[in-house]
């Protein structure tokens, strides 16, 4: 494991190979569960997992407020008025990831869980993001599950939400890069816990989807 710095970033690096899952942690300061399941998957990506690259920000943002230098860094992309976004676009430029998948915790606000595929996702990205919940949904239980949108106690879980939500207006890291998954996942109306084992079973889950895929 390799730890690096980019400007005020500092995140870790395992692996050699060129595909590369992009795991972006607490990039809103006040949602600080992501930071630490980032830190367990890395321990086990670094141990488990030989043929990808994990590229892992446990935060983004290190203060305890939504917003860095009261700038909103989620709705920053395409306008880049923070160093802290020009350092994160940098990073995903220099990686060139695969997948991407952007941590968020938000106790405050009603959805459960949230998965986000870009406008531009392919048939092979639907089916692992969808596999993604299904894991997280089904096999962890964590949650429950279903198809599109989902009730839990009166709040919803939003699931790929393809054709309702056009990220890319709203300058937010999932709606920047297009070349590879981006996926956002939202752990809301859960204990701490459940939040920090929901964060890293998205990453050891995408981590094998990836070990998986033949491209170069
Ligand atoms: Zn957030």
């Amino acid at each position: 494991m390799r730890k690096r710095r980019l400007g005020s970033i500092e995140f870790y690096e395992t692996g050699n190979s060129n595909k590369t899952l992009l795991s972006v942690g607490k990039i809103h300061g006040d949602e600080e569960y992501s930071k630490y399941g980032i830190l367990e998957a890395l321990k086990e990506i670094e141990n488990g997992f030989s043929s990808i690259k994990y590229i892992a920000i446990p935060e983004v943002n290190p203060t305890k407020n939504h917003n860095y230098n009261c700038v909103n860094i989620n709705r920053d992309f395409g306008i880049f008025g923070e160093n802290k976004t020009r350092e994160l676009t940098e990073i995903v430029k220099t990686y060139n990831p695969k997948f991407i998948i952007d941590h968020h915790d938000n106790l405050e606000t009603a959805f459960g869980f949230l998965v986000i595929l870009p406008t531009t996702y392919t048939k092979n990205e639907y089916e692992i993001a969808k596999d993604l919940v299904k894991h997280i949904c089904f096999n962890k239980n964590f949650i429950n599950p279903c198809d599109d949108v989902l009730e839990v106690d009166n709040k919803y879980l939003r699931f790929l939400s393809v054709g309702v939500y056009s990220w890319d207006d709203n300058h937010s890291l999932i709606g920047y890069h297009k070349k590879g998954l981006v996926v956002e996942v939202d752990t809301k109306i859960v204990s701490k816990e459940t939040a920090i084992e929901i964060h890293k079973e998205c990453d050891l889950f995408l981590a094998k989807e990836l070990e998986k895929l033949k491209i170069q």
